[in-house]
């Protein structure tokens, strides 16, 4: 019986090395990977000539419906236009935040999924954000509906924390035990997910720091926030975390300190799991300056120094920092940039459509790593710590056929004139690189080719479990 599609004569990234050959898919999945001559026939056949088939990347880290405007309708219409920049960049799956609220958690869950499914280009996850000790109880119902990660607006408090309909403490080690008690009763895969970074000494230096008035504004606002401020909460809310054997995921770590500290904890038997940005393996505060990115480059935590750039990139290297995610908002530049610089709200934008291939031309082409850990950080990792693996994260048999084709010759120029979001600005305008994806595969349909969308539809799916939580 002939497959649907063969792809062949390419470098196939799979778990364990590069082969040459390519892979067969029938219907939605994946059925077989290997040299061409083993693959069998296909209704369609596409030559890859030579390029790259790579794993879908699973993002993880994503927050629709609360950017320049919040709200449910705001969270439909970000998974209807900027899910296309997922396709472009090869993103076949993210996790993005329910909204932030005081509703039970299952309520939130349930209105996330109504606004992803119909509209979302690329498959997805939602990402409980647990905001008040009342919801901490609704955990376990949740959990059975799917819903792995919890995350925890740790780094926070005061006037920042109510924004965020926090209690003015933020959430305290209180808190987090509580809710640490419950997701360990949900048992693998679910765990919590912190933003660590002390609050406290950062809003005494933003204080001091804005009155200078400083030209430097990003390199000034990277002072903000002490090398040692993520470690702080790190390790405190890993102790807490670690007396229930509950997996913590740190978001966005972002400082030198950080990845030593992760690399300690790790040394004592600790399930912590070390996420960074693309943008921070791609910028520095004081190259950020130069370009005058000003308030389009605020993030908290905040773009630091070579040196931090470095030990995130060797923490890569050693296993240190195993998921690469963008904290994508889906921000206007007008909303971004009005005011003060340092009144603006915190976050990147869109970083779908760049990240890949920043990190192949960071990562690849200057020789940091190599394909099968690019793979790691961008896809399979994130997957098994889902739960999703290999049904998501691989090119195996069985999986979905999820996957991108990357000509690694080819160059380009970032920027919003490749992006096919509402996006209308670019940290990355104008920074050429080399190796881009080209064809983007979602479940067996050839859904994005030579940077256009070419899905009829908005097919993305919420993806069920493959692992289902233990205790439940
Ligand atoms: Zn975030």
């Amino acid at each position: 019986m002939a497959h649907d599609i063969v792809l062949k004569n390419g470098l196939v990234v799979t778990p364990n090395g590069v082969i040459l050959g390519g892979l067969a898919i029938a219907g939605e999945r994946i059925v077989a990977v290997g040299a061409d001559a083993t693959l069998g026939q296909a209704k369609r056949e596409i030559d890859v000539e030579g390029k790259i088939i790579f794993p879908g990347t699973f993002d993880p880290h994503v927050h629709f419906g609360i950017s320049d405007r919040i709200g449910d309708d705001v969270m439909a219409e970000d998974f209807l236009h900027d899910t296309k920049d997922c396709l472009l960049g090869g993103v076949t799956t993210i996790a993005t935040t329910s909204m932030i609220g005081e509703e039970p958690l299952v309520d939130l869950f349930d209105r996330a999924v109504r606004c992803g499914t119909g509209h979302s280009w690329c498959d997805f996850k939602i990402t409980c954000i647990v905001n008040k000790v009342e919801q901490v109880p609704g955990i376990p119902a949740v959990a059975k509906k799917g819903v792995v990660d919890y995350k925890f607006l740790t780094g926070y408090a005061g006037r920042q924390a109510e924004a965020f309909g926090i209690n003015p403490e933020g959430i305290t080690p209180g808190f987090f035990y509580q809710a640490c008690e419950q997701i360990a009763r949900c048992g693998q895969p679910t765990f919590a997910k912190i933003h660590a970074e002390d609050p406290t000494v950062r809003y005494l230096l933003v204080d001091r720091l804005r009155k200078m008035g400083r030209a430097d504004k990003l390199t000034a606002w990277a002072e903000t926030s002490p090398e040692w401020g993520e470690s702080l909460q790190l390790y405190a809310y890993a102790l807490i975390a670690e007396q229930f054997r509950v997996p913590m995921y740190c978001v966005h770590l972002s400082a030198a300190h950080t990845v030593d500290t992760l690399k300690q904890l790790h040394g004592q038997g600790m399930r912590l799991i070390g996420e960074t940005l693309g943008c921070f393996l791609n910028a520095t505060a004081p190259e950020l300056d130069a370009k005058g990115m000003d308030e389009k480059a605020k993030i908290q935590p905040p773009f630091r120094f070579e040196k931090d750039k470095e030990r995130l990139w060797k923490g890569i290297q050693e296993g240190t920092i195993t998921v690469v995610g963008t904290d994508s908002l889906t921000y206007s530049k007008a909303y971004k940039t009005r005011g003060d610089f340092w009144d603006c709200r915190v976050g990147v934008n869109l970083q779908f459509a760049d990240t890949l291939p920043l990190l192949f031309d960071e990562g690849i082409n200057k020789g940091r790593i190599d394909l099968v850990t690019l793979a790691k950080i961008l896809s399979e990792n994130a997957a098994k710590i889902y739960g999703l693996y290999p049904k998501k994260g691989a090119l195996v048999p069985g999986a979905d056929a999820d996957i991108v084709v990357i000509d690694q010759d080819k160059e380009a120029t970032l920027g919003v004139a490749r992006m096919r979001s509402r996006a209308d600005y670019s940290l990355w305008e104008g920074r050429k690189v080399k190796g881009i994806p080209v064809k983007t595969f979602l479940r067996g349909a050839l859904v994005m080719e030579d940077g256009e969308i070419v899905g009829k539809a908005p097919t993305g799916k919420f993806v069920e479990q493959v692992m289902r939580p233990r205790g439940l």
